[in-house]
C-alpha cells in the first residue's frame, strides 16, 4: 500500500497566475466537449428518422399511380430529408473532436494542478489523498487542457461518490503500462451502481438528479483521441477504480523539447471514427 504523500510542489512556480489562466482554457475547453458531446449524439440520433423518411417517400413514390403532382410532392420531399441527413452528417463531422495537440508534459504536475482544479470548492482535509508514481511513469505526450479535463471529471465523479461517508479515500498516480503509461483514480466510496455499470461510458448516462451524463464518455472520447484507453474495475476496497493510458514520452526528448520549445506540439490524429 503506497504511503500517503503531499502533492508535487507548486511553490517554485506562479501557481496563482496560472491557476485563473488554466480555469479558464479548462471551463472554455469543457462547454466546447460538452456542446460536442451533444451535437455527435442528436446528429447519430437523428440520422436514423431521416433516412426512414427518405425510403417511406421513396416508396410511396412508386406505389402512387399517375398521380404526376403527387408524386413530384413525394420526391421533392425525400430530397429535403436527404439534405437533412447531409447536414446532421456534417455538424456531425465538425462537433467531432479533432486532431489534439500533444507535447511532453511532467505528468505529476499536471495531475497535481487538475486536482487543486477539482477540489477547488472543497475541504482538502476533508478527503485523504494519496499520490503515487512511478519513477519510470513521469512523462507523457499529452494535450494539457484536455488530460486535465479527463482528471477532474474522474475525481469530480469520486468525490461526489464519497459524499456524506466518514471515510474518503482517494488514490491518484501511475504506473508504466508496456509502451504507456497508466493513471489510475481509485475512490473508497460504494462503486459504480450495477443500474449505470453497463453503460458507463455512453453520454447521457446518470444516476444524479443534476448530472449531465456526458463526462466519463468525453473523456473517453479524450483519451483514445490521445491513443489511450480508458476503463473502470471495481476497486479491491469496494470502492470504483478508473484507469487510463497515456503515450510515454522519452525522458531525455520532454527535458530537451520542453526546455527548448515550451509550446512545441505534436499532432496525433484520433483513434477510430
Ligand atoms: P455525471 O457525473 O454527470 O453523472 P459521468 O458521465 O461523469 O456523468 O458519470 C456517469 C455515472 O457514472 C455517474 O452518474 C455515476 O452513476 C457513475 N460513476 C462515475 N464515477 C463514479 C465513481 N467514482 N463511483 C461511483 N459511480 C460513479
Amino acid at each position: 500500500m503506497p504511503t500517503p504523500t503531499e502533492p508535487p510542489d507548486k511553490r517554485n512556480e506562479p501557481w496563482t497566475r496560472r491557476r485563473a489562466d488554466i480555469q479558464f482554457q479548462f471551463t472554455q475547453a469543457a462547454r466546447m466537449n460538452a456542446m460536442g458531446e451533444l451535437a455527435v449524439t442528436l446528429a447519430h440520433e437523428l440520422n436514423q428518422p431521416l433516412a426512414a423518411i427518405n425510403n417511406y417517400a421513396a416508396a410511396a413514390e412508386r406505389i402512387v399511380g399517375d398521380d404526376a403532382e403527387l408524386k413530384d410532392l413525394l420526391r421533392r420531399m425525400g430530397e429535403q430529408a436527404a439534405r437533412a441527413a447531409e447536414i446532421v452528417a456534417r455538424v456531425r463531422e465538425g462537433a467531432h473532436r479533432g486532431d489534439v495537440a500533444v507535447s511532453p508534459m511532467a505528468l505529476p504536475e499536471l495531475v497535481a494542478e487538475a486536482i487543486d482544479l477539482a477540489m477547488a470548492d472543497i475541504a482538502r482535509e476533508s478527503v485523504v489523498l494519496h499520490y503515487d508514481f512511478d519513477d519510470r511513469a513521469q512523462n507523457v505526450l499529452a494535450d494539457r487542457v484536455q488530460v486535465q479535463q479527463v482528471i477532474v471529471n474522474l475525481v469530480r465523479n469520486a468525490i461526489e461518490a464519497m459524499e456524506g461517508l466518514p471515510w474518503r479515500e482517494l488514490r491518484v498516480g501511475a504506473a508504466p503500462d508496456g509502451d504507456l503509461i497508466r493513471i489510475h483514480v481509485i475512490d473508497s466510496g460504494p462503486g459504480v451502481s450495477p443500474d449505470v455499470a453497463a453503460r458507463l461510458f455512453q453520454p447521457f448516462v446518470t444516476d444524479k438528479p443534476h448530472g449531465m451524463g456526458v463526462g466519463l464518455s468525453i473523456s473517453r472520447g479524450i483519451v483514445e483521441s490521445h491513443g489511450g484507453r480508458l476503463w473502470a474495475e471495481r476497486a479491491s476496497g469496494g470502492g470504483a477504480a478508473f484507469y487510463f493510458t497515456l503515450r510515454r514520452a522519452p525522458e531525455a526528448k520532454a527535458a530537451r523539447e520542453t526546455a527548448a520549445r515550451p509550446h512545441a506540439a505534436r499532432r496525433l490524429r484520433p483513434a477510430g471514427p
